[in-house]
């Protein structure tokens, strides 16, 4: 197959991201992640099927969406629609007659080609360092689409990075590092039953992987990324550990301390889950980003962004 017919399943195209990388960027979400994080910011890009979603807000209750349904699939309270994903519906056949897009799918699929035309339209915007970065989800796990999206990036002269939680076979990061000029790999927690407890998976590999990138010709433009997540990442000794273990392989590793994002609750009842939070924590003070930027400092990481 031509690469540029391989398809990828994408939940959002965001543009003028100044966070995901230097300059301007646009960042695509690839859908699918192996791992769930409790405090996970993109809830929806978890799974990798796509899955309908109801916007309350748009809906006109002209009830055409029900009387479609054959199983129970949506139903129309005093309160507003509810969705049941699993039930037997023609999912398609709904949503595409719901009349305001109040009924959507929470991602969509895209060939190599259509991803890189719709990212390529912003490349006037890409000056000064900008560029695209792929997020998820963890985007390797669609390794075949995002290698192949890279290369066709690179190939039209467009600066990328990658947002990676690691949790993937090493020969996936031989494949894609070649067409990378940025890696953001997360390492969260390095206690391995914590790890276990709020990621879902042993860290091993994503340890193992750290130390490969930390060892390969791309170190220079790696940034190691720990969300500060209150109770859970923020811990003095995880800071610490992960500090003397990054710096002990590479010891001019960047080392990325990311604030806590509490917009990420609001995401969760479009998916019909808990958050993990009952109530949601508040952002991190300048102050005590800098006292984390502190303990990692002590513990032989020379260059810390604060984000
Ligand atoms: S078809 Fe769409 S607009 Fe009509 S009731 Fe259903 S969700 Fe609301």
């Amino acid at each position: 197959m031509d690469n540029k017919n391989i398809q990828g399943t994408i939940f959002d195209i965001r543009r003028f991201s100044i966070h995901d990388g230097g300059g301007i960027r646009t960042t695509i979400f690839l859908k699918g992640c192996p791992l769930s994080c409790v405090w996970c910011h993109n809830p929806e890009g978890i799974s990798t099927k796509p899955r309908p979603l109801y916007f309350p807000n748009k809906c006109i209750r002209c009830g055409i969406c029900t009387r479609l349904s054959k199983d129970g699939g949506v139903v129309m309270e005093a309160d507003g629609g509810k969705l049941y994903p699993a039930k037997n519906e023609d999912w398609h056949q709904i949503i595409d007659a719901c009349p305001s897009g109040a009924l959507t799918w929470d991602s969509r699929q895209v060939t190599v080609q259509e991803a890189a035309e719709e990212l390529l339209r912003d490349k006037p915007f890409f000056k000064h360092g900008g560029g695209v970065t792929l997020s998820g989800g963890e985007p390797l796990l669609q390794a075949d689409f995002a290698v192949a999206l890279l290369k066709e990036l690179k190939s039209r002269g467009v600066h990328t990075a990658v947002e990676t939680a690691l949790y993937v076979k090493q020969d996936i990061l031989e494949r894609v590092l070649p067409y990378l000029d940025l890696i953001y790999a997360d390492f969260k927690i390095f206690d391995l039953e914590n790890h276990r407890k709020y990621i879902g998976k042993s860290h091993e590999l994503i340890k193992d992987n750290i130390r490969f990138l930390l060892e390969s010709d791309k170190k220079e433009s790696v940034i190691i990324r720990t969300p500060m997540i209150p109770g859970l990442t923020t811990d003095p000794g995880n800071i610490a550990a992960i500090s003397r273990y990054i710096s002990g392989i590479f010891p001019g590793v960047s080392y990325e301390i990311l604030n806590y994002n509490p917009l990420a609750e609001s995401k969760y009842h479009l998916i019909e889950k808990e958050y993990y939070f009952k109530e949601n924590p508040r952002r991190y003070s300048d102050e005590e980003m800098d006292g984390f930027a502190e303990i990692a400092s002590l513990n032989e990481v020379k260059n810390i962004i604060i984000e």
